[in-house]
């Protein structure tokens, strides 16, 4: 029989808090080659973010997304709540992204381009700016408060909120188009909208929140990612990994000691690789969950290297089959193609090639036949068959078109009505359409018949629909 759960109450039993305080984590700054691409993805992805919403494209924002008239727009490319199933595909590719690049190279992503790696990176950037290197922040923050404290404490927050809201407001400028928005703003005179207020805010503190403030509490706590790769990583998969082989007996040494002749292996435990980490975690060891594969590690511990005239690489990308057999980079890259890269990469090239050949032929007009309910068929005063339908047409160019609307499938079938018909850009238009039939032409009951709408524009875009033409 189990022994009974102890109370917090009962003094001899000791309590295990739930709940564990964050602790500051003052990061050192570092350069090297990892630091170098960081960087570079940092301006990318910003360059792109903030700045692909002020795009002009045909007289209008390149990429917006307008849910209120359900329009999407990514340069010359519209997307109608019907093309749903482009979203899917979308979606799909993301997945099998996904899985592919965490199957090479882990927690690339984690490391190079995820927003909440990106904006701490930049919002440390200005920390250190603004207060100082790691020691500087270290002894500030230990400070009691002064007016010199204040004041950097205020300015490091006031651009911290600044760029969080800028980041709102780009981010809202993708569902309202920017200029207006920005004008909305600038005006002053409470010319925003309640979403638009709210989500500006809402996104421009999430930045401030998660960027300044919770920073690797989010990655280990709050990213779901982070939980579910360990079932993408294989022993094949590149991870930030520390030569434990190499660096033990690790141990403070001069530089001109034989190291190997004291015993000692390459690692000289100055706690670079410690302080430059994010997370806050010892890459020594061994992997761990909270690591994001950053490789800020890897550019200190090579700093350190240099420093002793050691060969780089006691930190570095590898594989656990790599350190396991001792194997150099280019068995490391013979291992990228292995059965499961090849599979989600075959998968996923099919999948893109059949949404570009979807895409590329993808027809800017959609055609809706609706049969009239009400009055399903006829005899008119010539004794021919009349049957009513509305045609939904919609024209999803951003040109005017004129369409000429068609009827086939029944012997002496025609249109009665108005056959020719010109719709602005980006509008759905219903076009009542009268077919007549010669009653010997078909069976009695419902005929199989099919309407065709042409473009005068352009005699690319056409589309053939099916319908019934009753008999009675
Ligand atoms: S930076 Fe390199 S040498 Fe320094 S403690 Fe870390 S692993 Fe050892
Ligand atoms: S252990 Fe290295 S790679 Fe992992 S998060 Fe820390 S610094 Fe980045």
């Amino acid at each position: 029989m189990s022994a009974p759960t102890p109370l917090s109450g009962d003094s001899a039993a000791p309590v295990q808090s739930l709940y564990e305080a964050r602790k500051n984590i003052h990061v050192r700054s570092v350069s090297g080659r990892f630091s170098t691409w960081r960087w570079a993805l940092v301006w990318i992805t910003q360059a792109v973010f903030y700045g692909l919403c002020w795009l002009p494209w045909n007289g209008r924002q390149a990429v917006l997304f307008e849910l209120a008239e359900r329009k999407f727009y990514i340069f010359g490319l519209i997307f109608w709540p019907q093309d749903v199933f482009y979203l899917a595909v979308l979606l799909i590719i993301a997945a099998y992204s996904l899985f592919l690049f965490t199957a090479i190279g882990g927690r690339l992503f984690c490391g190079y381009a995820c927003p909440q790696t990106v904006y701490t990176e930049i919002f440390m950037w200005i920390e250190e700016k603004i207060e100082g290197g790691r020691n500087s922040r270290m002894k500030l923050d230990a400070e009691p408060m002064s007016a010199r404290k204040f004041g950097l404490k205020a300015a490091k927050h006031g651009i911290w909120i600044a760029l969080g809201l800028w980041t709102g407001f780009t981010f809202v400028g993708y569902f309202t188009p920017i200029r207006t928005l920005a004008n909305e703003v600038l005006s002053f005179n409470f010319g925003l909208g309640p979403w638009e207020t709210f989500w500006i805010l809402f996104y421009g503190f999430t930045t401030y929140g998660n960027a300044g403030w919770m920073r690797e509490q989010v990655c280990k706590y709050m990213c779901p990612y982070a939980r579910f790769q360990s079932a993408m990583f294989d022993h094949d998969t590149l991870i930030v990994t520390y030569d434990a082989e190499r660096g033990e007996p690790r141990g403070a040494r001069s530089k001109k000691q034989d190291y190997q002749a004291a015993g000692k292996g390459s690692c000289v435990d100055c706690g670079i690789c410690v302080q430059v980490c994010p997370t806050g975690i010892d890459i020594r060891d061994g992997l761990q969950y909270e690591c994001i594969g950053c490789s800020a590690c890897i550019d200190g511990c090579d700093q350190v290297m240099d420093k002793m005239s050691y060969p780089r690489g006691l930190i570095r990308y590898s594989t656990e089959h790599a350190m396991q057999a001792k194997w150099g980079n280019k068995e490391v890259f013979a291992h990228v193609l292995r059965p499961r890269t090849l599979i989600y990469g075959v998968i996923l090239a099919l999948i893109i090639i059949a949404a570009g050949a979807a895409l590329a032929l993808r027809m800017p007009l959609k055609v809706d036949v609706i049969r009239d309910r009400v009055e399903q068929a006829r005899e008119d005063e010539n004794l021919m068959i009349e049957n009513h339908y509305r045609l939904q047409i919609m024209n999803v160019s951003e040109v005017p078109q004129h369409y000429l609307i068609d009827v086939s499938g029944m012997a002496g079938i025609f249109i009665e009505s108005e056959r020719s018909v010109v719709i602005p850009p980006l509008t759905t238009q219903s076009v009542s359409v009268e077919v007549h039939v010669p009653p010997a032409s078909g069976k009695k009951g419902y005929n199989r018949i099919y309407f065709a709408v042409k473009s005068l524009n352009d005699e690319r875009i056409a589309v053939r629909e099916k319908s019934n033409f009753l008999i009675p």
